[in-house]
């Protein structure tokens, strides 16, 4: 049962969606050319659901760039084909092996492959909760899709669930040992419960089955190539101190987040899909240093230099007040640490921030440091 649908290139989206680029453009697609790979390492056929996403989309080019074969899989619901545009055009001439499809993973999906991501999710709390009951589909639905394709191919899979299996932690900082604290009925439930409930079935084919699994708990990523229109934090405080308009502070500020970078986190999840034994997890994978979010604006205001104010909102329901991740396991089995600090990983996003919102951006760009812990040079409207 084949259900390719339609090629990302080829679509006509039937008008702007709230994170549409300016400039972000349709292309036909071009027969696929055969790769020419470097890598040592084996040669898979990978899926990527959610390829288009914002972590998807950096995976993509990771692992072509080890020489595998990209199948990326997404329904442009939050995703954006901009994301992944320059992989299209690499395979168009040939230096790459990426092909994409259109596609919703609620419905089943037949393909030739040897190992799957499962990236397939709004993430930001603002999409998930404008379409919830399609947000448990995906979760929920689509796992099982996934697992049931993987298991009739003898392939790995790579979930990626979240911190937000933790809820409100009544534990700090969250290990993997510790069982959550999730509100079931609660504006935040369609994904908390979701990817608790898609863990579940995980662990069930894996009991079952023997699919063999990996189960990451992604804590807070950010990093260029998230939405303008995503409204989470680090994307929302960016943007208003760009434009010098108020950073809107949800709350007393004083709740905190871990923020990792997306150079880190591929590194990760790579590593965690790749690493021999049987590894099921679940697993955090994220960075461990907290911060609270009104110093996280203050931050923003400094590396902009805005004359932006704060302004302060109430705290949306459920809103966790600390998450943090406990990485003794990621530590000790991937023997792995973040290299990029907050302060690196942002100056890295306003700049694409400012260089997207000037047009000055290059698809394909990525982030922008010069090498994990490399040096920044940070440009904004403000501060040149
Ligand atoms: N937040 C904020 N202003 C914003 C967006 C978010 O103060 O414009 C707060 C939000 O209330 C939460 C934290 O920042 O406490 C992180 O929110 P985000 O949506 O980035 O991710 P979450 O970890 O809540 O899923």
């Amino acid at each position: 049962m084949v259900r390719l649908v339609r090629d990302l290139a080829g679509i006509d989206e039937g008008g702007p969606r709230p994170n549409d680029r300016p400039g972000a453009m349709a292309r036909r697609p071009r027969p696929m050319m055969a790769p020419a790979t470097t890598s040592t390492t084996r040669r898979r056929r990978v899926l990527v659901t959610g390829g288009a996403g914002f972590i998807g989309s950096h995976l993509c080019e990771r692992l072509l760039a080890s020489g595998h074969a990209v199948l990326c899989v997404d329904d442009l619901s939050s995703g954006d084909a901009a994301n992944i545009d320059h992989l299209r055009e690499r395979a168009d001439s040939g230096a790459v092996d990426f092909e994409t499809m259109r596609h919703d993973i609620v419905a089943p999906l037949e393909a030739e492959v040897d190992a799957i991501y499962n990236l397939a999710c709004p993430a930001s709390p603002l999409a998930y909760q404008r379409h919830p009951v399609q947000t448990t589909k995906t979760a929920v639905y689509g796992a099982i899709n996934m697992l049931d394709l993987a298991r009739r191919r003898d392939a790995r899979i790579f979930q990626a669930s979240t911190s937000e299996v933790y809820g409100e932690p009544a534990e700090h900082p969250q290990s993997e040992r510790y069982w959550g604290n999730v509100n079931p009925i609660g504006p935040r439930a369609c994904y908390d419960e979701g990817k608790r409930c898609a863990e579940t079935v995980f662990f069930d084919y894996h009991r079952r089955y023997g699919v063999p699994i990996r189960v990451a708990r992604i804590f807070n990523t950010y990093g260029p190539r998230m939405a303008i229109g995503d409204g989470r934090v680090i994307p929302a405080f960016i943007l208003a101190a760009l434009k010098g308009e108020a950073l809107t502070v949800f709350g007393d500020g004083r709740q905190t987040r871990s923020f990792c970078y997306i150079d880190d986190m591929v590194d990760f999840v790579v590593a965690l899909m790749d690493c021999a034994g049987d590894v099921a997890g679940p697993m955090n994978l994220g960075n461990a240093d907290e911060v609270a979010i009104i110093d996280l604006a203050r931050t923003i205001i400094d590396i902009t230099g805005t004359k932006s104010r704060l302004a302060f909102r109430a705290l949306p329901e459920n809103d966790p007040l600390r998450r943090r991740p406990d990485l003794g396991l990621m530590q000790a089995t991937l023997g792995l640490k973040p290299r990029v600090s907050l302060g690196q990983g942002l100056a890295a996003t306003v700049e694409y921030f400012d260089r997207l919102l000037s047009g000055a951006y290059l698809p394909g760009e990525g982030a922008l440091l010069a090498g994990a812990g490399g040096s920044i040079a940070c440009r904004s409207a403000r501060n040149p």
